[in-house]
Protein backbone atom coordinates (compact mmCIF):
# COMPACT_ATOMS: atom_id res chain seq x y z
CA UNK A 1 0.00 0.00 0.00
CA UNK A 2 1.25 3.72 -1.08
CA UNK A 3 1.32 6.08 2.10
CA UNK A 4 -1.12 7.65 -0.39
CA UNK A 5 -3.45 5.14 0.20
CA UNK A 6 -2.18 4.51 3.40
CA UNK A 7 -3.83 7.91 5.05
CA UNK A 8 -7.01 7.89 2.71
CA UNK A 9 -7.97 4.73 4.26
CA UNK A 10 -7.20 5.86 7.98
CA UNK A 11 -9.23 8.92 6.84
CA UNK A 12 -12.11 6.86 6.14
CA UNK A 13 -11.73 5.45 9.72
CA UNK A 14 -11.54 8.87 11.16
CA UNK A 15 -14.41 10.18 9.48
CA UNK A 16 -16.49 7.91 11.05
CA UNK A 17 -15.46 8.00 14.45
CA UNK A 18 -17.46 9.82 16.98
CA UNK A 19 -16.17 12.76 18.93
CA UNK A 20 -16.22 12.07 22.42
CA UNK A 21 -18.43 13.42 25.01
CA UNK A 22 -16.53 16.86 26.94
CA UNK A 23 -16.52 16.72 30.87
CA UNK A 24 -16.57 20.17 31.97
CA UNK A 25 -16.99 19.16 35.67
CA UNK A 26 -15.65 16.49 38.21
CA UNK A 27 -16.87 13.44 38.23
CA UNK A 28 -19.53 13.39 40.80
CA UNK A 29 -22.66 12.71 41.33
CA UNK A 30 -23.65 14.87 37.84
CA UNK A 31 -21.42 15.88 35.36
CA UNK A 32 -21.48 19.22 33.49
CA UNK A 33 -21.58 18.42 29.29
CA UNK A 34 -22.09 21.54 27.35
CA UNK A 35 -22.80 23.63 30.36
CA UNK A 36 -25.78 21.15 31.37
CA UNK A 37 -25.73 18.85 34.26
CA UNK A 38 -26.77 15.30 33.56
CA UNK A 39 -27.00 12.61 36.09
CA UNK A 40 -23.89 10.34 36.41
CA UNK A 41 -25.47 7.05 35.23
CA UNK A 42 -22.64 4.74 33.96
CA UNK A 43 -19.56 5.42 36.08
CA UNK A 44 -17.09 3.53 37.26
CA UNK A 45 -16.49 5.66 40.18
CA UNK A 46 -18.45 3.43 42.38
CA UNK A 47 -17.52 4.77 45.69
CA UNK A 48 -17.68 8.39 44.70
CA UNK A 49 -14.13 9.28 45.36
CA UNK A 50 -13.29 11.02 42.20
CA UNK A 51 -14.94 14.85 44.37
CA UNK A 52 -14.12 13.45 47.86
CA UNK A 53 -12.11 15.79 50.58
CA UNK A 54 -10.31 13.74 52.06
CA UNK A 55 -8.53 12.52 48.43
CA UNK A 56 -8.11 16.23 47.46
CA UNK A 57 -6.43 16.91 51.09
CA UNK A 58 -4.29 14.14 50.63
CA UNK A 59 -3.05 15.20 47.23
CA UNK A 60 -1.95 18.45 48.22
CA UNK A 61 -0.32 17.70 51.55
CA UNK A 62 1.69 15.10 49.54
CA UNK A 63 2.62 17.53 46.47
CA UNK A 64 3.42 20.17 48.85
CA UNK A 65 5.90 17.94 50.09
CA UNK A 66 6.81 15.86 47.34
CA UNK A 67 6.26 17.74 44.09
CA UNK A 68 4.75 15.72 41.13
CA UNK A 69 6.81 12.92 39.64
CA UNK A 70 9.15 10.24 40.87
CA UNK A 71 10.87 8.16 38.10
CA UNK A 72 11.54 4.15 37.19
CA UNK A 73 11.05 1.76 40.18
CA UNK A 74 14.06 0.52 39.53
CA UNK A 75 16.68 3.24 39.09
CA UNK A 76 15.50 6.10 41.40
CA UNK A 77 12.08 6.17 41.00
CA UNK A 78 10.45 4.26 44.37
CA UNK A 79 9.44 6.49 46.64
CA UNK A 80 8.31 5.82 50.08
CA UNK A 81 4.81 6.40 49.14
CA UNK A 82 5.22 3.77 46.54
CA UNK A 83 6.14 1.42 49.53
CA UNK A 84 3.62 2.34 51.60
CA UNK A 85 0.72 2.06 48.89
CA UNK A 86 2.11 -1.66 47.92
CA UNK A 87 1.67 -2.31 51.72
CA UNK A 88 -1.30 -0.53 52.09
CA UNK A 89 -3.10 -2.82 49.40
CA UNK A 90 -1.48 -6.29 50.07
CA UNK A 91 -2.95 -5.68 54.01
CA UNK A 92 -5.94 -4.58 51.98
CA UNK A 93 -6.45 -7.86 49.68
CA UNK A 94 -4.83 -10.31 52.33
CA UNK A 95 -2.02 -11.10 50.51
CA UNK A 96 1.41 -10.80 51.40
CA UNK A 97 2.78 -8.25 49.24
CA UNK A 98 1.58 -5.71 45.97
CA UNK A 99 3.44 -3.97 43.06
CA UNK A 100 1.78 -1.13 41.35
CA UNK A 101 1.99 -0.20 38.01
CA UNK A 102 0.60 3.39 35.90
CA UNK A 103 -2.44 1.12 34.96
CA UNK A 104 -4.56 -2.35 35.49
CA UNK A 105 -3.57 -2.70 31.81
CA UNK A 106 0.03 -2.55 32.62
CA UNK A 107 -0.25 -4.88 35.40
CA UNK A 108 -2.20 -7.42 33.36
CA UNK A 109 0.91 -7.22 30.80
CA UNK A 110 3.45 -7.93 33.53
CA UNK A 111 1.17 -10.43 35.45
CA UNK A 112 1.91 -12.73 31.93
CA UNK A 113 4.40 -11.78 30.17
CA UNK A 114 6.74 -11.85 33.30
CA UNK A 115 6.17 -15.33 33.52
CA UNK A 116 4.72 -17.21 30.95
CA UNK A 117 6.51 -18.25 27.97
CA UNK A 118 5.95 -19.86 24.36
CA UNK A 119 5.83 -23.30 25.51
CA UNK A 120 3.51 -22.75 28.45
CA UNK A 121 -0.03 -23.10 28.43
CA UNK A 122 -2.92 -20.13 29.11
CA UNK A 123 -6.54 -21.02 29.89
CA UNK A 124 -9.02 -17.82 29.24
CA UNK A 125 -12.48 -17.37 29.91
CA UNK A 126 -14.21 -16.25 26.58
CA UNK A 127 -15.39 -12.87 27.89
CA UNK A 128 -12.26 -12.01 29.83
CA UNK A 129 -11.22 -8.30 29.22
CA UNK A 130 -9.22 -6.62 26.29
CA UNK A 131 -6.11 -6.16 28.25
CA UNK A 132 -5.88 -9.90 29.49
CA UNK A 133 -6.43 -10.96 25.84
CA UNK A 134 -3.53 -8.48 24.63
CA UNK A 135 -1.21 -9.48 27.48
CA UNK A 136 -1.77 -13.21 26.66
CA UNK A 137 -0.97 -12.06 23.22
CA UNK A 138 2.08 -10.24 24.35
CA UNK A 139 3.50 -13.36 26.09
CA UNK A 140 3.60 -15.39 22.46
CA UNK A 141 2.65 -18.16 24.06
CA UNK A 142 1.66 -20.69 21.48
CA UNK A 143 -0.58 -23.03 23.58
CA UNK A 144 -4.20 -21.02 24.24
CA UNK A 145 -7.53 -22.41 25.33
CA UNK A 146 -10.51 -20.83 25.76
CA UNK A 147 -13.18 -22.27 27.90
CA UNK A 148 -16.77 -21.47 27.53
CA UNK A 149 -17.58 -18.37 29.85
CA UNK A 150 -17.63 -19.27 33.50
CA UNK A 151 -18.35 -22.53 32.52
CA UNK A 152 -16.41 -25.10 34.95
CA UNK A 153 -16.84 -28.66 33.52
CA UNK A 154 -15.65 -27.03 29.73
CA UNK A 155 -12.26 -25.64 31.65
CA UNK A 156 -11.47 -28.80 33.05
CA UNK A 157 -12.08 -30.25 29.68
CA UNK A 158 -9.55 -27.49 28.66
CA UNK A 159 -7.44 -29.15 31.62
CA UNK A 160 -7.35 -32.31 30.14
CA UNK A 161 -6.12 -31.16 26.84
CA UNK A 162 -3.82 -28.76 28.29
CA UNK A 163 -2.31 -31.88 30.77
CA UNK A 164 -1.57 -33.59 27.47
CA UNK A 165 0.53 -30.77 26.07
CA UNK A 166 2.34 -30.69 29.23
CA UNK A 167 3.52 -34.00 29.05
CA UNK A 168 6.14 -32.75 26.00
CA UNK A 169 9.05 -30.69 28.10
CA UNK A 170 9.91 -27.14 26.47
CA UNK A 171 12.95 -26.98 24.76
CA UNK A 172 15.13 -25.72 27.84
CA UNK A 173 13.83 -29.04 29.24
CA UNK A 174 11.50 -27.91 31.82
CA UNK A 175 7.85 -29.04 32.00
CA UNK A 176 5.25 -26.47 30.61
CA UNK A 177 3.46 -23.94 33.39
CA UNK A 178 -0.52 -23.82 33.40
CA UNK A 179 -2.07 -20.64 33.78
CA UNK A 180 -5.69 -20.35 34.41
CA UNK A 181 -7.07 -16.77 34.01
CA UNK A 182 -10.51 -14.92 34.45
CA UNK A 183 -11.92 -12.02 35.01
CA UNK A 184 -13.45 -11.67 38.45
CA UNK A 185 -16.34 -9.62 37.19
CA UNK A 186 -17.37 -9.27 33.90
CA UNK A 187 -18.36 -5.63 33.12
CA UNK A 188 -20.82 -6.28 30.36
CA UNK A 189 -23.32 -8.73 32.36
CA UNK A 190 -21.75 -7.72 35.71
CA UNK A 191 -21.39 -11.68 36.67
CA UNK A 192 -18.77 -13.10 38.59
CA UNK A 193 -16.48 -16.01 37.73
CA UNK A 194 -16.72 -19.09 39.52
CA UNK A 195 -14.09 -18.59 41.57
CA UNK A 196 -14.96 -21.89 44.29
CA UNK A 197 -14.66 -24.41 40.95
CA UNK A 198 -11.81 -22.70 39.15
CA UNK A 199 -9.95 -23.34 42.24
CA UNK A 200 -10.33 -26.60 42.68
CA UNK A 201 -9.31 -27.32 39.40
CA UNK A 202 -6.71 -25.73 39.63
CA UNK A 203 -5.33 -27.54 42.37
CA UNK A 204 -6.33 -30.92 40.55
CA UNK A 205 -4.39 -30.04 37.87
CA UNK A 206 -1.89 -28.11 39.21
CA UNK A 207 -2.16 -24.93 37.80
CA UNK A 208 -1.85 -21.45 38.95
CA UNK A 209 -4.82 -18.99 39.34
CA UNK A 210 -5.08 -15.18 38.49
CA UNK A 211 -7.94 -13.15 38.50
CA UNK A 212 -8.72 -9.37 37.49
CA UNK A 213 -10.75 -7.71 39.82
CA UNK A 214 -10.82 -4.35 38.27
CA UNK A 215 -14.78 -4.44 39.13
CA UNK A 216 -14.39 -6.21 42.69
CA UNK A 217 -12.34 -3.68 44.55
CA UNK A 218 -14.02 -1.47 46.44
CA UNK A 219 -17.59 -3.06 45.89
CA UNK A 220 -17.70 -6.77 46.66
CA UNK A 221 -16.47 -8.53 49.72
CA UNK A 222 -15.91 -7.29 53.00
CA UNK A 223 -15.73 -3.72 53.04
CA UNK A 224 -14.75 -4.25 49.45
CA UNK A 225 -12.09 -5.98 49.57
CA UNK A 226 -12.93 -8.13 46.09
CA UNK A 227 -14.49 -11.09 44.44
CA UNK A 228 -11.87 -13.29 46.16
CA UNK A 229 -12.60 -11.99 49.40
CA UNK A 230 -16.04 -12.13 48.41
CA UNK A 231 -16.05 -16.06 47.92
CA UNK A 232 -13.60 -16.31 51.39
CA UNK A 233 -11.03 -17.31 49.25
CA UNK A 234 -8.35 -15.26 50.47
CA UNK A 235 -5.08 -16.64 49.91
CA UNK A 236 -6.39 -19.64 47.05
CA UNK A 237 -5.40 -17.06 44.75
CA UNK A 238 -1.78 -17.17 42.87
CA UNK A 239 -1.97 -13.22 41.20
CA UNK A 240 -4.63 -10.63 41.82
CA UNK A 241 -5.13 -8.33 39.47
CA UNK A 242 -6.45 -4.61 40.80
CA UNK A 243 -7.06 -1.42 39.28
CA UNK A 244 -7.04 2.04 40.42
CA UNK A 245 -9.03 3.55 38.20
CA UNK A 246 -12.68 2.31 38.60
CA UNK A 247 -13.73 2.41 42.38
CA UNK A 248 -10.44 4.34 43.97
CA UNK A 249 -11.04 7.02 41.28
CA UNK A 250 -7.82 7.06 40.67
CA UNK A 251 -5.37 5.85 38.10
CA UNK A 252 -2.97 2.73 38.19
CA UNK A 253 -3.09 -0.97 38.62
CA UNK A 254 -1.29 -3.61 40.77
CA UNK A 255 -0.50 -7.06 41.24
CA UNK A 256 -1.12 -8.81 44.92
CA UNK A 257 0.12 -12.05 45.77
CA UNK A 258 2.82 -13.91 47.74
CA UNK A 259 6.18 -12.29 48.76
CA UNK A 260 8.32 -14.58 45.87
CA UNK A 261 5.94 -14.03 43.21
CA UNK A 262 5.88 -10.12 44.10
CA UNK A 263 9.89 -10.04 44.70
CA UNK A 264 9.66 -11.74 41.00
CA UNK A 265 7.71 -9.04 39.19
CA UNK A 266 9.85 -6.38 41.11
CA UNK A 267 12.83 -7.74 39.54
CA UNK A 268 11.79 -8.97 35.94
CA UNK A 269 8.64 -7.53 35.11
CA UNK A 270 9.16 -5.10 31.90
CA UNK A 271 6.52 -3.02 32.48
CA UNK A 272 8.31 -2.10 35.98
CA UNK A 273 11.65 -2.06 34.41
CA UNK A 274 11.22 0.48 31.87
CA UNK A 275 8.21 2.04 32.09
CA UNK A 276 7.37 5.16 35.05
CA UNK A 277 6.04 4.55 38.31
CA UNK A 278 2.39 6.58 39.30
CA UNK A 279 3.23 9.85 40.31
CA UNK A 280 2.89 11.66 43.80
CA UNK A 281 -0.38 13.03 43.32
CA UNK A 282 -1.65 9.50 42.09
CA UNK A 283 -0.20 7.83 44.61
CA UNK A 284 -1.26 10.12 47.17
CA UNK A 285 -4.83 9.81 46.53
CA UNK A 286 -4.87 5.71 45.81
CA UNK A 287 -3.22 5.33 49.23
CA UNK A 288 -6.28 8.07 51.17
CA UNK A 289 -8.79 5.66 49.13
CA UNK A 290 -7.24 2.17 50.81
CA UNK A 291 -7.39 3.69 53.93
CA UNK A 292 -10.92 5.32 53.96
CA UNK A 293 -11.75 1.48 53.41
CA UNK A 294 -9.25 -0.02 55.73
CA UNK A 295 -11.48 2.24 58.08
CA UNK A 296 -14.81 2.56 57.09
CA UNK A 297 -17.18 0.54 54.81
CA UNK A 298 -19.56 3.48 54.99
CA UNK A 299 -19.38 3.48 51.46
CA UNK A 300 -19.33 0.24 50.10
CA UNK A 301 -22.90 0.19 52.36
CA UNK A 302 -23.92 3.26 50.65
CA UNK A 303 -22.84 2.09 46.81
CA UNK A 304 -25.23 -0.76 47.54
CA UNK A 305 -27.84 0.67 49.15
CA UNK A 306 -28.14 2.70 45.97
CA UNK A 307 -28.07 0.25 43.31
CA UNK A 308 -30.28 -2.18 44.97
CA UNK A 309 -33.05 0.53 45.15
CA UNK A 310 -31.99 1.58 41.50
CA UNK A 311 -32.39 -2.40 40.54
CA UNK A 312 -35.86 -2.79 42.76
CA UNK A 313 -37.01 0.19 40.54
CA UNK A 314 -36.11 -1.07 37.71
CA UNK A 315 -37.70 -3.94 38.48
CA UNK A 316 -41.42 -2.77 39.14
CA UNK A 317 -41.36 -0.83 36.16
CA UNK A 318 -40.52 -3.70 34.20
CA UNK A 319 -37.31 -3.66 32.89
CA UNK A 320 -35.38 -6.60 32.23
CA UNK A 321 -32.24 -6.15 34.13
CA UNK A 322 -30.23 -9.18 33.45
CA UNK A 323 -28.69 -11.23 36.40
CA UNK A 324 -25.90 -9.07 37.53
CA UNK A 325 -24.29 -9.75 41.15
CA UNK A 326 -22.77 -6.41 41.22
CA UNK A 327 -23.75 -3.01 40.79
CA UNK A 328 -23.77 -3.24 37.49
CA UNK A 329 -27.48 -2.86 36.36
CA UNK A 330 -27.59 -3.89 32.60
CA UNK A 331 -31.77 -2.64 31.27
CA UNK A 332 -31.76 -4.61 28.17
CA UNK A 333 -32.84 -3.44 25.19
CA UNK A 334 -32.64 -5.73 22.02
CA UNK A 335 -31.73 -3.77 19.19
CA UNK A 336 -28.54 -1.77 18.63
CA UNK A 337 -31.31 1.18 17.45
CA UNK A 338 -33.39 1.16 20.68
CA UNK A 339 -30.33 1.40 22.96
CA UNK A 340 -28.89 4.48 21.04
CA UNK A 341 -32.23 5.89 20.82
CA UNK A 342 -32.51 5.26 24.28
CA UNK A 343 -29.46 6.95 25.58
CA UNK A 344 -29.85 10.04 23.13
CA UNK A 345 -33.38 10.69 25.34
CA UNK A 346 -31.77 10.20 28.39
CA UNK A 347 -29.32 12.50 27.85
CA UNK A 348 -31.87 15.18 26.78
CA UNK A 349 -33.62 14.07 29.54
CA UNK A 350 -30.22 15.56 31.63
CA UNK A 351 -28.95 11.62 32.50
CA UNK A 352 -26.34 10.06 31.30
CA UNK A 353 -25.80 6.36 30.37
CA UNK A 354 -24.43 5.18 27.53
CA UNK A 355 -25.48 2.67 24.90
CA UNK A 356 -23.99 -0.70 25.03
CA UNK A 357 -23.95 -2.12 21.25
CA UNK A 358 -22.54 -4.57 18.89
CA UNK A 359 -19.42 -5.74 19.17
CA UNK A 360 -19.10 -4.72 23.04
CA UNK A 361 -22.09 -7.08 23.70
CA UNK A 362 -23.71 -9.89 20.85
CA UNK A 363 -26.66 -8.68 17.98
CA UNK A 364 -29.78 -8.20 20.38
CA UNK A 365 -28.10 -7.90 23.46
CA UNK A 366 -27.89 -4.04 23.39
CA UNK A 367 -28.27 -2.50 26.28
CA UNK A 368 -27.76 0.38 29.26
CA UNK A 369 -25.50 -0.29 31.50
CA UNK A 370 -26.71 1.92 34.24
CA UNK A 371 -23.77 2.03 37.48
CA UNK A 372 -25.64 3.78 40.51
CA UNK A 373 -22.41 5.39 42.98
CA UNK A 374 -22.21 6.40 46.13
CA UNK A 375 -21.89 10.03 45.14
CA UNK A 376 -25.53 10.06 44.91
CA UNK A 377 -28.63 10.92 46.89
CA UNK A 378 -32.05 9.00 47.09
CA UNK A 379 -33.40 12.57 45.15
CA UNK A 380 -30.22 11.72 42.32
CA UNK A 381 -31.69 8.87 41.50
CA UNK A 382 -35.00 9.65 41.61
CA UNK A 383 -33.83 11.57 38.41
CA UNK A 384 -32.62 8.93 36.50
CA UNK A 385 -35.46 6.38 37.52
CA UNK A 386 -37.78 9.11 36.31
CA UNK A 387 -36.10 9.33 33.00
CA UNK A 388 -35.92 5.47 32.27
CA UNK A 389 -39.74 5.10 33.13
CA UNK A 390 -40.29 8.04 30.59
CA UNK A 391 -38.24 6.80 27.56
CA UNK A 392 -39.19 3.30 28.29
CA UNK A 393 -42.63 3.83 27.92
CA UNK A 394 -41.91 6.05 25.04
CA UNK A 395 -40.21 3.39 23.34
CA UNK A 396 -42.61 0.67 24.09
CA UNK A 397 -39.75 -1.26 26.37
CA UNK A 398 -42.14 -1.21 29.33
CA UNK A 399 -45.95 -0.84 29.70
C1 LIG B 1 -11.02 -1.37 33.42
C2 LIG B 1 -10.39 -2.69 33.41
C3 LIG B 1 -9.01 -2.85 33.21
C4 LIG B 1 -8.13 -1.69 32.87
O1 LIG B 1 -7.91 -0.91 33.99
P1 LIG B 1 -6.98 0.40 33.88
O2 LIG B 1 -6.45 0.57 35.25
O3 LIG B 1 -7.86 1.51 33.43
O4 LIG B 1 -5.91 0.08 32.88
C5 LIG B 1 -8.47 -4.12 33.27
N1 LIG B 1 -9.24 -5.19 33.52
C6 LIG B 1 -10.57 -5.10 33.70
C7 LIG B 1 -11.36 -6.32 33.98
C8 LIG B 1 -11.19 -3.85 33.65
O5 LIG B 1 -12.51 -3.75 33.83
Amino acid sequence: MSKNDFYKKLEDVVRTGKAPYVIESGQGAYLTINGKKKLNFCSSHYLGFAEDQRLKTAVKKAVEKYGVGTGYRTLAGTHTLHLELEEAIAKFKGTEASVVFSSAYMANAAAIQTIIGKEDIVISDELNHASIIDAVRLSGVKNKFIYKHADTSDLEEKLKEAQKVQKAPKSDGEEPLILIVTDGVFSMDGDLAPLPGIVRLAEKYKALTMVDDAHGEGVLGKGGRGVVDHYGLVGKIDIEIGSLSKAFSVIGGFIAGNRTLIGYYNLKARQRLFSIAPTIPDTAASLEAIRILQKSDAAVKKLWENVNYVRNEFKKLGFDTGNSQTPITPVMLGSDEVAKEFSTRLFDEGVFATPIVFPMVAKGAARIRVIPSASQSRKDLDVGIKAFEKIGRQLGVIK
